[in-house]
């Protein structure tokens, strides 16, 4: 079996994570192979629901992490590689009852601990958002944040000149020598000085050691609905229990609904671990 070609670096993985590497390193001048079993966007990538988010996440590492993420990709956005896949808009966490009130009060003082581009703009009673019912007792509004649909950032990253896609061509494994990595893709073999695994939850099947645990959801899409209803993303506070809390705990079902440009809404998602994919 011959070598059919060499490459810089052989990307595995053409998910958000595999197509940014491959932007930021064919910019740098490296010549990229990106390695897809199925395509861009194939998997996590292309069925997320897109929120460039702080809010949701964890306070502590994550959550600076998360704002100097979404600061870099506002960054990329006005430059114009990120232009028609990034837009900023508000987004909307509501509560009612005990432990989302305190949620609530949690996010709060989180975002004045972060220093980044996300803000509270609005803080009490939930007014203002004809959507939601007379049961909702607070609404905190936030400024900063935005929405990216995966599968958009991903053609946009692929886009870079010195990017070489080859799909579909799962990968099968790799072997290492001192002068780079072969990867083997069946009856076709890559050479490459180095190899990038951003493969998601299935990178688990080529490095077996790695602590991953997939995660399933599911989510579904609308149809399209009246414009100006909801302008931002509009969270249960009950998602942010649930980043801290066990399921079965939750007050209230953690909803998350992201209006899309298209006017539908897209609505989720639920999460559960599960050891088998
Ligand atoms: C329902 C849902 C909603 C989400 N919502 C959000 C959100 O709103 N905001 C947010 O920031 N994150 C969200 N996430 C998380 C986010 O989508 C993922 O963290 C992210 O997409 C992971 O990207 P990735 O590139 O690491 O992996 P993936 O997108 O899974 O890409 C991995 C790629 O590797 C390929 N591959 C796998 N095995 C092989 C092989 N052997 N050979 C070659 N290629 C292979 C696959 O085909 C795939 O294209 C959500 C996730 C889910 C499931």
């Amino acid at each position: 079996m011959s070598i059919e070609s060499h490459y810089d670096v052989v990307v595995a993985g053409a998910g958000i994570v595999g197509a940014s590497v491959a932007w930021h390193l064919a910019t740098a001048g490296a010549r990229v192979a990106v390695v897809d079993a199925v395509g861009p966007a194939a998997a996590a990538s292309g069925a997320s629901d897109g929120a460039v988010s702080v809010a949701s996440k964890k306070p502590g590492p994550l959550a600076h992490l998360a704002s100097a993420s979404l600061l870099y990709t506002r960054k990329l956005s006005a430059e114009g590689i990120l232009a028609g896949a990034f837009h900023a808009r508000p987004s909307f966490v509501f509560g009612q009852g005990e432990a989302e009130l305190a949620a609530l009060d949690a996010l709060v003082s989180k975002l004045r601990t972060i220093s980044g581009p996300v803000h509270v703009t609005r803080d009490g009673p939930a007014t203002g958002l004809a959507c939601l019912g007379p049961g909702v007792e607070r609404l905190v509004t936030l400024d900063g944040e935005g929405h990216m649909p995966g599968h958009k950032a991903v053609r946009a990253y692929l886009s870079a000149p010195g990017i070489t896609p080859i799909w579909p061509a799962p990968i099968q494994g790799f072997d290492i020598d001192d002068g780079g990595v072969t990867v083997l893709l069946g009856d076709r073999r890559l050479r490459a000085g180095h190899l990038v695994a951003a493969l998601g939850t299935a990178t688990k099947d080529l490095f077996p050691m790695l602590p991953i645990i997939p995660r399933a959801g599911q989510l579904f899409v609308t149809d399209r609905g009246a414009p100006g209803v909801l302008p931002g993303s509009l969270t249960a506070a009950a998602y942010l229990v649930a980043k801290t809390e066990a399921p079965d705990v939750l007050p209230l079902p953690p909803v998350v609904i992201d209006p899309l440009t298209t006017g539908q809404f897209l609505m989720g998602s639920s999460r559960e671990n599960h050891a088998i994919r």
